[in-house]
């Protein structure tokens, strides 16, 4: 019970459905018919290959479905694009026209920041795929897990940064962090984009790199999920990756978490850079644990070589080798995936070990709360690798002195699409705890982009730390009429 997937499910399992409150996403449009514009003034080819989804096709209800039920967004088009072209020329009409534009990938942003009432482009069609020897050149449409696939067939042993979840998709991931089981070694998904190309806010195909378009480049490493135009390839890094790779788990009572969160405190700081770890808090209906988990880059006896704490007897405890491969599919929850229950989450960053005021707060929300809730604390190990990036090289700005990336999973539905009686009482609790256990110490008071939060009125300082006045510059200069604007859209210089 320790991937963010199984988090989900288990939280879903507790949870008690109820509808007939107001929508989150302001649609308050029920009536498909009443939605449907005027498809053909809309880009040809879109429409003559079926591409262009509308209310009213029979693809619609998938079409409009995110990772998250608690988004319910009726988009009037969904335009799946085929190629950059095809972007440049949706974003132009949609200009000329007054029309608002939201991009889409792997469509698993926590607060829906990829949906919007009026125009989707879905980039999922783009995935060109091209390995040079120590980067690739590929489409921004590509999820993770069938990226890994693609590019393992490609060249044995190679992998690249990502997160733990398949259907991810690679662009939202990297350009806002980006934090996977390579993370420790190579540096999260942000500092492995080379060079960008992208349809920008005039509809032009432009290129950043270190070479050229060089602010703007700085700006979307960090800053440029849905901000600054649409990515349409990237050029991203690979890495040698062993064929065996050892995975484990150690999990204990709650009663526990006094003894074993400083444990685990401890060694992150000096960890081996082969090793990811996650240790995640968590349970509802009154009950919880505290489960150490993770990843390391080679065989069981060479992990077992490294200084590792004793934990001493866990509940539950095993290692296990597996093939590069079969990790992924083992933190994913599976080798498919399925639908989520609804959640929240508020993140933020330890810059000394959770104490024990921290560890009674955890365990008192743990033990306090029953269904239909239900949390994880999921504390995600950073390293030397992701400190040592300064944190004004690129717009994502969490670096220097991080220990570790908190999140708190708050969940309390099932997999029903639409408003819930307990979505506006989430964001009170999430909002009371999140803040019960920033007062309690050695906490940023920031929170990763990546973990979109909107009961956050302090986002843009929370997201984007002492970057935010340059990247506001950037949004002022580079999308100078807003064009790009959504709830948590960079605010303008
Ligand atoms: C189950 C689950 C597991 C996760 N695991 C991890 C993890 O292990 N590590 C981690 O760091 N994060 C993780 N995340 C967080 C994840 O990185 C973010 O939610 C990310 O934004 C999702 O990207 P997406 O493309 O799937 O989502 P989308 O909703 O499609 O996009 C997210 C944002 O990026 C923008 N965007 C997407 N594609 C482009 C593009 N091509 N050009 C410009 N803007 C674009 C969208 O407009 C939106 O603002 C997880 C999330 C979930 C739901």
């Amino acid at each position: 019970m320790h991937s963010r997937r199984q988090v989900l499910r288990y939280a879903g399992s507790l949870a008690v459905l109820a509808t007939g409150c107001a929508n989150p996403n302001g649609s308050e449009r029920t009536d498909l018919e009443s939605l449907v514009d005027d498809p053909s003034a809309f880009p040809g080819t879109l429409r003559a290959e079926g591409r262009l989804i509308v209310p009213t096709s029979a693809e619609y209800t998938a079409a409009r479905t995110v990772i998250n039920p608690r988004i319910d967004v009726k988009p009037t088009y969904i335009a799946y694009c085929k190629d950059e072209r095809e972007v440049a020329a949706t974003m132009k009409w949609a200009r000329a026209n007054g029309r608002r534009v939201t991009v889409r990938s792997g469509g698993h942003s926590y607060e829906g920041a990829s949906m919007n009432n009026d125009i989707v482009i879905d980039i999922s069609n783009l995935k060109s795929f091209a390995l040079g020897t120590d980067t690739m050149v590929i489409g921004a449409g590509w999820k993770q897990g069938e990226l890994a696939r693609r590019l393992f067939d490609a060249r044995p042993n190679t992998g690249a940064v990502m997160g733990s979840c398949k259907t991810v998709g690679l662009s939202g991931f990297s350009l806002g962090g980006g934090f996977g089981f390579l993370s420790r070694k190579h540096g999260l998904g942000v500092d492995n984009i080379v060079s960008l190309t992208l349809v920008n806010a005039a509809g032009e195909i432009v290129v950043a790199n270190d070479r050229e378009n060089k602010e703007l480049f700085w700006a979307l490493r960090g800053g440029g999920a849905g901000n600054f135009g649409v990515v349409t390839s990237m050029e991203y890094r690979v890495h040698a990756v062993p064929p065996v790779v050892t995975t484990f788990y150690h999990k204990f009572t709650l009663d526990e978490a006094s003894r074993i969160v400083p444990l685990w405190f401890q060694w992150i700081k000096d960890m081996a850079p082969e090793i990811v770890s996650i240790m995640s808090i968590s349970g509802g209906g009154g009950s919880g644990s505290v489960a150490i988990s993770g990843q390391f880059l080679g065989t069981a006896d060479a992990l077992m070589a490294t200084a590792r704490p004793d934990w001493g007897v866990p509940m539950e405890g095993w290692l296990r080798e597996r093939s590069y491969l079969d990790a992924i599919d083992y933190f994913n929850g599976g080798a498919s995936s399925s639908k989520e229950s609804r959640w929240r989450a508020r993140s933020d960053y330890y810059l000394k070990p959770l104490n024990n005021e921290g560890v009674d707060t955890i365990a008192k929300v743990l033990r306090a709360v029953g269904n239909p809730w239900a949390f994880a604390f999921l504390f995600d190990s950073y390293g030397p690798v992701i400190r040592a990036v300064p944190s004004d090289a690129m717009a994502f700005a969490h670096r220097k002195d991080i220990l570790c990336c908190m999140q708190l999973y708050m969940s309390w539905g099932g997999t029903a699409m639409g408003p819930n009686a307990q979505d506006g009482n989430s964001a009170i609790r999430l909002r009371a705890i999140g803040d019960a256990l920033k007062a309690s110490g050695n906490v940023s008071g920031r929170a990763y982009p990546n973990y979109a939060d909107s009961t956050r009125d302090d986002w843009p300082s929370a997201y984007y730390a002492d970057n935010l006045a340059r990247l506001s510059r950037a949004k002022q200069q580079f999308d100078p009429t807003h064009f790009f604007t959504f709830a948590q859209s960079l605010p303008p210089a």
